[in-house]
């Protein structure tokens, strides 16, 4: 288990649990910090695989604490550390500010167009509607952020959440800062700079796909450039 506390160097420290065959990651951390050490820190509150806020990486891999049983990990010790490429806090916790600025540096909340009526739905059958479908249930967990090698390597780069937010409202015909929105995606450090890896959509707990994002945002300024929207 990854360790850190402000202020001493970090380090691992190894517990031992008796895990039945349904217990989870997150089972096994309550379970630790109420028996054996109450100073490990770590994050959780739905504990059902809604929030996402127990995400962390377990033998390498981001991982919802709550819905990863230990039966499913190969019997081997495990290792538990937090999230990647988001500032610690303590042990397993991590500071979400990055995640909520890579949203906010795409305008990721929906503005209608000043012409828009007070009250406009898209019909669930309607193309733009199924087309978005299957991006529209991110849960903020941060795992796609913290797989992505593009995010440690430019910290400009919006990252796999934030350019999944963005294909959400590019493809809403009642958005209104569409352009303003196009003109970010299309600089030097967002769309251009993912490699197309798609550890985002492995890792994504939600079976969402980043990448598949990504590509229609792709798609669409091709066609906005030539004039074919
Ligand atoms: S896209 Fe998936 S992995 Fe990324 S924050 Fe949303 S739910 Fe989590």
């Amino acid at each position: 288990m990854f360790r850190w506390t402000a202020g001493e160097p970090e380090r691992w420290q190894e517990y031992r649990v008796s895990p039945g065959a349904d217990t989870t990651v997150l089972d096994a951390l309550v379970e630790i910090q109420r028996t054996q050490d109450p100073t490990l820190a770590f994050r959780y509150a739905c504990r059902v695989g809604m929030c996402g806020s127990c995400a962390v990486v377990v033998n390498g891999r981001e991982r919802w604490a709550c819905r990863t049983r230990i039966s499913g990990l190969g019997g081997r010790p495990l290792s538990v550390r937090p999230l990647y490429h988001f500032p610690l806090l303590r042990d397993l916790v991590v500071d979400m500010t990055p995640f909520s600025d890579q949203l906010g540096a795409v305008g990721a909340a929906f503005g209608p167009r000043p012409s828009a009526p007070a009250y406009e739905a898209i019909s669930r059958d309607a193309a733009e509607r199924r087309e978005i479908d299957g991006a529209i249930e991110c849960i903020g967990c941060g795992m796609c952020v913290s797989a992505c090698t593009m995010v440690a390597a430019n910290e400009r780069f919006p990252g796999p959440a934030a350019l999944n937010r963005a294909f959400t409202l590019q493809r809403d015909s009642r958005e209104g800062a569409a352009e303003a929105r196009w003109s970010v995606l299309l600089s030097d450090d967002a769309l251009a700079r993912c490699h197309g890896q798609a550890n985002c959509t492995e890792v994504c707990p939600m079976g969402l796909s980043p990448t598949t994002s990504i590509i229609r945002l792709r798609q669409m300024a091709t066609r906005r450039l030539l004039g074919r929207r």
